[in-house]
């Protein structure tokens, strides 16, 4: 039961991202491809003050790549980047399948990917948003 319930999350994300379109008063910009599927995205995001106040992105890719891009743009929109950090990192490990309970309820829908860590293909679309934005955040300050 759970698992149709994740997918039509990750269908929904899919079919109507609310968060994919440009963004031009984005001051981070960074490109993420995972060639071994075909995903490629480009994560735009607004920061200011360490808090990530709008974000988008754009590009094309298969359905759990552009799924998770646009879950994950849902929460941490208006978080600082230390805690958007902090949920990449219980993503990735989640995809991992090292993940407590508590874990999994702060990352919303995101949860809805975490059968991908049965699924080895999948894995690099699933991580493709969330690497692009632990990239994005680690970079220095310009
Ligand atoms: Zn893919």
């Amino acid at each position: 039961m759970p698992t149709n319930f994740y997918r039509e999350i990750i269908n929904d994300h899919n079919l109507h991202p609310g968060n994919k379109h440009t963004l031009e008063n984005a001051n981070l910009t960074l490109r993420g491809v995972n060639p071994s599927c075909g995903d490629d995205i480009t994560l735009l995001l607004r920061v200011e003050d360490d808090q990530i106040t709008d974000g988008a992105y754009t590009g094309d890719g298969c359905a759990i790549s552009q799924a998770s891009a646009d879950i994950m743009l849902d929460l941490v929109i208006g978080r600082s980047k230390e805690e958007a950090l902090r949920l990449a990192d219980i993503f990735l490990r989640m995809i991992k399948g090292s993940v407590s309970d508590e874990e999994m309820e702060e990352l919303e829908e995101a949860g809805a990917l975490i059968d991908v860590s049965h699924m080895p293909a999948r894995v690099k679309c699933a991580v493709l948003g969330w690497h692009t934005l632990e990239n994005m955040l680690k970079l220095p300050e310009s």
